[in-house]
């Protein structure tokens, strides 16, 4: 890779603009898939703010019979609560179909391994949520442990899982954030948990489901009946968002409407297919 041909090298600030619109244009194909996946904070809304364009774009798609797919780690919350958020937020009906988060991604995992029995740290929609598809809770002869983003989280709760992973029980982790902003400030999240369970069992989890990892995408696409090439991902985290998109070749669209700047992209040394400024611009590109 030649550096100095890439256009998110350029220094000059008005250039660079240019370069990045001009970039956008030339891949205008790309945007034209059956599968759009978006991330949700920082691309769709910022503290529940809907940014300028998302619901242009999401309408639009909606129009021309586009699948849409609202994803996420929160493992806390039930898809339920996603529905009744984005619907409030978005005035447009949003079904279960619509929402795709890493406790739907752990559930297919366990389906995929066969597994039924588990004990997990999760709150009580997590719980419910995957009893909802067949997955028992069992605290005497678990299969695997699971460790969600668990806001209930008690010492006793703990105990027991380190307990069960240190007689040779493994264990899964349904994303890996270590901190969960909240208005309050950064929270504990299940990264965390990671932490402390591996320092007290000395044992690394098996896997971890949600982003950057690939799984997340993967089980989605299985569930849905689709190839890489026909799904596109938008978000505003380099780090997360576009490397889990890249790994799974997923076409990539990074919105520059929250964390993520173009000054990144060298930093990360991961490059997305499009760069947008937020979600008007990819829709006004789109509707052309
Ligand atoms: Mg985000």
């Amino acid at each position: 890779m030649v550096m100095k041909d890439k256009w998110w090298m350029i220094q000059d600030p008005q250039k660079i603009q240019e370069a990045r619109i001009a970039n956008n244009n030339q891949k205008k194909k790309l945007l034209k898939k059956k599968l759009y996946i978006f991330d949700q904070d920082g691309t769709i809304y910022i503290n529940f703010h809907l940014i300028e364009g998302a619901k242009d774009l999401i309408e639009f798609l909606n129009k021309k019979d586009k699948k849409i797919v609202f994803i996420s780690n929160n493992s806390s919350i039930s898809t339920s609560t996603y529905k009744k958020n984005l619907t409030e937020l978005l005035k447009m009906e949003i079904t279960k179909d619509h929402i795709y988060n890493s406790t739907l991604a752990t559930t297919q995992y366990l389906k995929s391994k066969n597994i039924s029995k588990v004990y997990a740290l999760g709150t009580k929609d997590f719980i419910d949520e995957i009893c909802s598809y067949d997955i028992k809770i069992d605290d005497k002869k678990p299969e695997m442990i699971v460790v969600a983003f668990d806001t209930t989280l008690t010492y006793d709760k703990l105990k027991k899982a380190c307990l069960f992973i240190r007689s040779g029980i493994e264990y899964i982790a349904t994303h890996p954030d270590k901190v969960c902003p909240t208005k309050e400030g950064f929270i504990p999240d299940t990264g965390s948990f990671i932490s402390l369970i591996e320092t007290a069992t000395d044992v690394k989890p098996k896997d971890i489901i949600g982003k950057p990892n690939p799984n997340l995408i993967n089980f989605l696409l299985e569930k849905m009946n689709l190839k890489p090439q026909e799904a596109i991902i938008f978000g505003d985290r380099l780090y997360t968002d576009i490397k889990m998109g890249k790994h799974c070749n997923l076409t990539t669209a990074l919105v520059l409407s929250g964390e993520s700047k173009i000054k990144d992209i060298k930093k990360y040394e991961i490059e997305p297919d499009f760069v947008f400024t937020n979600l008007k611009e990819a829709y006004n590109l789109l509707k052309k």
